[in-house]
């Protein structure tokens, strides 16, 4: 099991010291996980030190399917919303309702591999693209 460090990473280097093998590097500001060194800090500590100093929830995450889906997902659906608050219209404070109970949600639903949400936000995702199509245009 390795981990990877994501967009979400702010920079602030905690991780940089605690990691057993020294897999992370900085360069320049931009950290990254060398993954023919980690281990997931097997044989050290019982829980990866990376991810347990990282003050964000998903700058530093294991390398898997299912989490590499999720962050990418998330990251998709951020930015789609981040377009749809910029765009002035009438269900703009539905929608920002949705995306504040969407961020509560987003720790659980990211561990979870549970395929009703999976369905469920595809669903979603083609709701949100009908529904921007006609303001951009
Ligand atoms: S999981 Fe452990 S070995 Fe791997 S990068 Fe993080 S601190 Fe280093
Ligand atoms: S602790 Fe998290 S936010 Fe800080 S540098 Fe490491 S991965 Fe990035």
């Amino acid at each position: 099991m390795t981990y990877t460090i994501t967009s979400d990473c702010t920079g602030c280097q905690r991780c940089l010291p605690v990691c057993p093998t020294g897999a992370i590097t900085s360069t320049n500001g931009k950290m990254a996980i060398a993954p023919h060194l980690c281990n997931g800090c097997v044989g050290h500590y019982s829980v990866p030190q990376c991810a347990a100093v990282c003050p964000t929830n998903y700058g530093c995450i294991e390398v898997s399917s299912s989490s590499l889906y999720w962050h990418a997902w998330f990251e998709t659906y951020d930015r789609t919303i981040s377009q749809l608050k910029g765009t002035p219209r009438a269900h703009l404070g539905y929608w920002q309702s949705w995306y504040e109970t969407h961020r509560r949600l987003r720790s659980q639903l990211e561990q979870s591999q549970n395929s009703y949400w999976h369905q469920w936000f595809t669903a979603y995702s083609q709701t949100l693209r009908s529904i921007r199509s006609p303001a951009s245009a």
